[in-house]
């Protein structure tokens, strides 16, 4: 079984589009979405329909959150703010409907889900440190969970008290190990922030043991149009071709 994980779609209609088409070419038997389908972006709405028709598994992400109305914005900067309330005002009912419905997370076949951290998932932590990978392995039982988030595509290992993070490169299989756990963050369909700005995605095959993350070029530029279009903060255009 081959599942292909997408997070942090950030209503990046254009980015989602390839990522569906190179999904379909890589053998694929299902796909999980890991929340944030939207917040940032100028497409809310199309991203919203292209995971309910697409994804078996989709958990929510503080972004989805946020245009929800079910966390206060504070602690989000000046452009997140501002594009929450954009999208708390674009979002249809159909879109409303669907992401009121989604989990915050799931396990599925052996498999942790969750978009920040399974320790309090509502919290939305970042898992950037060591000593926070080690709290978080903790707080799941399974052997792997796959998360977002972050937008920073990796692979965290623990083996006993032993922590270390495998860097995820385009294209290279990263096997896991059957006596070890992970953390395995898919990096971000819509708006990447390691300084690549391709598109990103990832898969795991379970027979072969392995993940492997997926990088692919977009239409950048008419994502940046529409958002300049939509009256968005003109930093989100420009964030998408520098990948922060
Ligand atoms: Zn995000």
């Amino acid at each position: 079984m081959r599942t292909a994980f997408i997070s942090d779609i950030h209503a990046n209609l254009e980015a989602i589009e390839i990522v569906l088409a190179d999904i379909a070419g890589q053998d694929i038997d299902r796909i999980v979405c890991l929340g944030d389908i939207v917040g940032y972006g100028p497409d809310p709405n199309p991203c919203v329909a292209r995971v309910r028709e697409r994804c078996e598994i989709t958990v929510v992400g503080n972004h989805d959150y946020a245009a929800l109305g079910r966390m206060d914005t504070l602690g989000f900067n000046e452009y997140a703010r501002a594009a929450a309330s954009w999208t708390a005002q674009a979002l249809d009912r159909p879109s409303v409907a669907f992401l009121e419905a989604l989990p915050l997370e799931v396990v599925l076949d052996g498999l942790h889900l969750v978009h920040a951290s399974p320790l309090e998932p509502d919290r939305w932590t970042y898992i950037l440190s060591y000593q926070e990978a080690k709290r978080q392995f903790v707080a799941f039982p399974e052997k792997i969970c796959f998360i977002g988030h972050s937008h920073l595509p990796i692979v965290v290992e623990q083996l006993g008290e032993e922590i270390r993070a495998i860097s995820f490169t385009p294209d290279v299989p990263v096997r896991l190990h059957k006596d070890r756990r992970y953390l395995v963050n898919v990096g971000s369909v819509g708006q990447p922030r390691d300084r690549d700005p391709r598109t990103a995605y990832a898969w795991y095959d379970d027979e072969m043991g392995a993940v492997l993350l997926r990088r692919l070029e977009y239409p950048v530029a008419e994502v940046q149009r529409k958002i300049i279009a939509a009256g968005l903060p003109p930093f989100l255009a420009q964030r998408l071709v520098d990948g922060v």
